[in-house]
C-alpha cells in the first residue's frame, strides 16, 4: 500500500497542508521542533486510528482550533482509497469516513495503511521497563489484529473498573460485592488477551531470528520468549484452560490485591524476553546486540503485516537512522527498496538521495 496523498488542517502544529509523496522513499527535513514527528503521527493515525505519542485525542488538534482533520489518498488492495478521520478536542466522538461512507471503528479500515514506527526510544526498548515492551508490542497487534483492539479496551475498561472497587473497599465495603463478577469477566477477557499475543510473539520472534541471524552472520541466536501469568502453563491452550489457570493465580493473590487496593494479576503485567544464545539481552547484552535485536524486532513487525495483507506495510522512521552506526543504517537501509518509507531526520546529506525530499518548516512544507 502507499500514501499518495496527505491533507491535514488544524493537526498538531499544521493549519493547512496538502502534500504528495512519492511510492518509495520520502525524506522529511527539516530543524528541530518544525514538525517532522506529527507528520509522522498523522500518517499512523491515519491507518490505525491510534496514535504512538499522544495520550489523548485532544492533543492532537491544533491549539485553539475546534477540530482536527487528517485526509489521505491510498493506493491498496488494487485500487485507490481514501480516509479521512476529524478529531476534536472535547469529549465529542471523532469521526471516520472510508471511501466518503461514515465508519464506526478503526477496524473498519484494517489493512487499508498499516504501518511500523521506529523511533530512537525504540532501540532501547529491549533494556527498558516492560510498559513500553507492552506498548510496542500492542501497538503492531492491535493493527493486525481487530479483535485484539477491541478485546485489549475492553479489558483495560474491566480493569480500570476493578482498580476502582479495590481502591474504595475499605471506604465502602458494599463495593466487594461486585468484585467477583469483575474477576469473572477479567479472566474470560485476559485469556483471550494470552491466547493472541502467544500467537503473535511467536510469529514475531521466528521472524526477527532470521532477521537478527542474518545480521550477525549466524553467530547469534536470537529467541523471543513470551512472559504471562505464572500459573498459565502453555499460552497456546485453549481460552477455558487459560480462564481457569488465571482464576487460580487471582484466587491466591485476592488478599494481596485487598491489602495492596491495585489489580495484582492479569496480562496487563505481560512482558517479553530476548535472549541470544540463550543469555538474556535485558540483563547481559551489549549496546549493539540491543539495537540490533530491536530493529530485527522493527523488520519482523513490518514482514508480518506484509503477509497479513499481501502488502509492504508504511515504514515510518523517525530520528532513528541518525542515532545507528553505518553497518546497521545499511542494514536498515537495506530493507527499504521494497514499499513505502517515511524517514525523518534533522541532516540529510547522507540520505538525500534516498528519494523525494520534503522540507518542513513551522508545519509548513518549504518551497
Ligand atoms: P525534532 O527534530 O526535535 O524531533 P520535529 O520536527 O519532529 O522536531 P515535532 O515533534 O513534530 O517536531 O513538533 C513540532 C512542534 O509542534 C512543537 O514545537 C510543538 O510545540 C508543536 N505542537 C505539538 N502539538 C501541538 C498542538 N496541538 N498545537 C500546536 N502546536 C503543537
Ligand atoms: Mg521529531
Amino acid at each position: 500500500m502507499n500514501l499518495s496523498k496527505l491533507t491535514l488542517r488544524d493537526f498538531r502544529n499544521y493549519v493547512n497542508l496538502e502534500l504528495d509523496f512519492a511510492p518509495g522513499v520520502n525524506l522529511i527535513v527539516g530543524d528541530n521542533a518544525q514538525g517532522k514527528t506529527n507528520l509522522l503521527e498523522a500518517i499512523g493515525y491515519l491507518g490505525s486510528g491510534k496514535s504512538f505519542r499522544a495520550q489523548k485525542t485532544a492533543e492532537m488538534v491544533r491549539f485553539g482550533a475546534e477540530f482536527a482533520e487528517i485526509e489521505g489518498e491510498i493506493q491498496a488492495q488494487e485500487r485507490l482509497q481514501s480516509i479521512r478521520w476529524v478529531l476534536f478536542p472535547g469529549a465529542r466522538r471523532r469521526m471516520l469516513q472510508r471511501n466518503g461512507v461514515k465508519k464506526s471503528t478503526a477496524a473498519d479500515i484494517a489493512g487499508v495503511l498499516p504501518s511500523v514506527l521506529f523511533c530512537p526510544e525504540d532501540l532501547m526498548v529491549l533494556k527498558a521497563g516492560s510498559a513500553q515492551r507492552r506498548r510496542l508490542g500492542d501497538y503492531a497487534l492491535c493493527q493486525l489484529r481487530p479483535k485484539y483492539d477491541a478485546a485489549l479496551t475492553e479489558y483495560n475498561r474491566i480493569l480500570d473498573q476493578k482498580s476502582c472497587i479495590l481502591k474504595e473497599h475499605l471506604d465502602n465495603p458494599a463495593v466487594l460485592e461486585i468484585l467477583p463478577e469483575y474477576n469473572t469477566r477479567l479472566c474470560q477477557v485476559g485469556a483471550q488477551i494470552i491466547s493472541y499475543r502467544a500467537r503473535f510473539y511467536d510469529s514475531l520472534g521466528k521472524a526477527a531470528a532470521a532477521y537478527h541471524g542474518q545480521f550477525s552472520g549466524g553467530a547469534e541466536e536470537f529467541s523471543l520468549q513470551y512472559k504471562t501469568v505464572s500459573t498459565v502453563t502453555d499460552p497456546f491452550a485453549p481460552l477455558d484452560v487459560l480462564r481457569s489457570q488465571m482464576e487460580a493465580h487471582l484466587q491466591s493473590h485476592a488478599k494481596a490485591e485487598l491489602s495492596a487496593m491495585q489489580c495484582l494479576t492479569g496480562p496487563h503485567k505481560d512482558d517479553f524476553d530476548v535472549t541470544l544464545n540463550g543469555i538474556s539481552l535485558k540483563s547481559y547484552g551489549s549496546q549493539g546486540q540491543t539495537r540490533t535485536a530491536a530493529i530485527s524486532l522493527k523488520l519482523a513487525q513490518r514482514e508480518l503485516m506484509g503477509r497479513e495483507w499481501g502488502e509492504e506495510p508504511v515504514l515510518l522512521l523517525d530520528d532513528v537512522l541518525s542515532e545507528l552506526d553505518a553497518k546497521r543504517q545499511d542494514f536498515v537501509l537495506n530493507q527499504i527498496d521494497r514499499g513505502q518509507v517515511f524517514i525523518t531526520c534533522c541532516e540529510p546529506e547522507r540520505f538525500t538521495k534516498l528519494g523525494k525530499n520534503i522540507e518542513i518548516q513551522s508545519g509548513n512544507v518549504k518551497v
